[in-house]
């Protein structure tokens, strides 16, 4: 009997383990002793994080008819962050412990004595999250530019340009993903709070009095996101933030929040910005940031409605709410219950052994899905050990390749969650396998098969 652990009571220890060892995510600069709270993506970790942000991209660009994207720079003219409020506003309150000299956020202190040696700390001081560095060979003042610590100021820049080029009439929004840094004073659990990460941002402009409905629409959108690539419902809830929690800029907010192991914690955040960024972009550039209203024949000054997401964030969710231990003869067998679509390897070709009339035939069939899928050719030690690899990376199905379809020219396809095992001739392999990728029961993919 299988008992889906609970992600809250999924070992994280355990997760950066299995991620290490089967090239999820590796400890950025690990032969140098690893840099602190960066994170490298291996072979498997870079294709699950792709099809992430894909995932996002088509259900947030290609199947909506109000969004358009945009890839805006990282680095951008230092005034941009004097305007949105960054430059004054974007600190943490620090404080030093007097002893050991590690360096904490107030909130990560819970007895008012230092978490790591118990001694006495300083008084708090605000400390900006933003990298800065120099533009040009001269490091000066004037010099000074910012790694963006969120994409969505290059949204807000560019609001005119995309606008005019798109002809779009609100509501519509601009979409982006990329990389964001901050120079967290605390960062930790794994890839949750890292220096480096990637956002999937919306800025989603509405005439102002419309804002409340594109608020509620988005919220239940952005839950329902998580809900159908797999994320058990119960694991996710909608935080409101406190009339004292509110950012500077926001009229509303609430969290997505999952159940990590540390505890609830942010996902995602989804903010009611009013008209603010634009405004302030408005007056610092001297560049009018605005909206001619045909209904009124006036210029206005769109609402935008933001949801938030970290790319790094939803990848750790959806690797803890896939994962599974089961007891078996062997002893534990993991499973990663990964979406399909999500999953790093959709297809392994397994030939029963290395014999020398099966290999040719399992490369050929290979080399057949690759055009169409990720896929692993495997065929080191037992079918058993095979698949219990296969099904500790997530991958959704095994094809093996055995004696007998040297004589019927069918294979047998074996599904991961159900351990469900078929025999599909092999002209029908590539349409049975995008059937069942498009979620069609493993019969009805099958007709001709058995
Ligand atoms: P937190 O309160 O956890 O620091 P935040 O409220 O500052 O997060 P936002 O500014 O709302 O975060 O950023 C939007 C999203 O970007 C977050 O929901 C999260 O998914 C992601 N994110 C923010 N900071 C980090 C980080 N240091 N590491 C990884 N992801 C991050």
């Amino acid at each position: 009997m299988t008992d889906k652990t609970s992600p809250g009571k999924v070992d994280m220890d355990k997760m950066v383990s299995l991620c290490k060892r089967r090239g999820y995510i590796f400890q950025s600069s690990e032969i140098y002793g690893g840099l602190g709270s960066c994170w490298d993506y291996g072979p498997l970790g870079v294709e699950l994080k792709r099809n992430i942000k894909d995932a996002w991209w088509k259900t947030n660009v290609q199947e909506r008819e109000d969004m358009v994207g945009l890839d805006s720079a990282i680095i951008m003219h230092p005034q941009i962050w004097v305007a949105s409020g960054h430059v004054e506003g974007f600190s943490d309150p620090l404080v030093e412990c007097k002893n050991c000299h590690l360096r904490w956020r107030t909130d990560a202190i819970t007895e008012g004595k230092c978490s790591s040696c118990g001694g006495e700390l300083t008084e708090p001081r605000m400390f900006n999250l933003m990298f800065r560095t120099f533009m040009g060979p001269v490091e000066e003042q004037a010099s000074t530019v910012y790694m963006r610590p969120e994409t969505a100021q290059g949204i807000f820049v560019n609001f005119s340009n995309v606008l005019t080029t798109s002809r779009k009439k609100l509501p519509f929004g601009i979409a982006q993903i990329g990389k964001a840094f901050r120079n967290e004073i605390t960062p930790g659990n794994f890839i949750f709070r890292s220096r480096e990460f990637e956002q999937m941002e919306i800025e989603y402009f509405v005439k102002p009095g419309n804002d409340e409905k594109w608020f509620n629409f988005w919220l239940e959108e952005r839950l329902n996101w998580y809900i159908k690539l797999g994320i058990d419902k119960d694991h996710l809830k909608l935080r409101h933030h406190g009339e004292d929690e509110l950012a500077h800029y926001a009229r509303d907010c609430y969290d997505i929040e999952y159940l990590f192991p540390m505890g609830w914690a942010e996902l995602e955040g989804i903010a009611n910005r009013g008209e603010f960024d634009l405004q302030r972009h408005s007056l610092s550039s001297g560049r009018a940031l605005n909206y001619f209203d045909e209904e009124t024949g006036q210029n206005i000054t769109p609402f935008v409605i933001e949801p938030s997401a970290g790319v790094d964030r939803s990848t750790l969710a959806f690797l803890l709410d896939a994962y599974e231990e089961e007891q078996d003869k062997e002893g534990i067998r993991v499973i990663l219950h990964l979406h399909p679509s999500l999953a790093p390897v959709k297809v392994a070709v397994l030939p029963l052994s290395r014999n020398e009339k099966l290999v040719p035939l399992s490369r050929e069939i290979w080399s057949r899905l690759r055009s169409s899928w990720m896929t692993q050719y495997d065929d080191a030690q037992s079918i058993g050990r095979r698949y219990r690899r296969q099904d500790e990376i997530g991958t959704p199905f095994c094809v093996t390749i055995d004696f007998q379809s040297l004589e019927d020219n069918a294979v047998t396809v074996r599904e991961r969650d159900s351990m469900q095992q078929i025999r599909v001739p092999i002209d029908n392999l590539k349409a049975v396998i995008a059937a069942k990728l498009a979620g069609e029961a493993f019969e009805e993919a099958n007709p001709g098969g058995s």
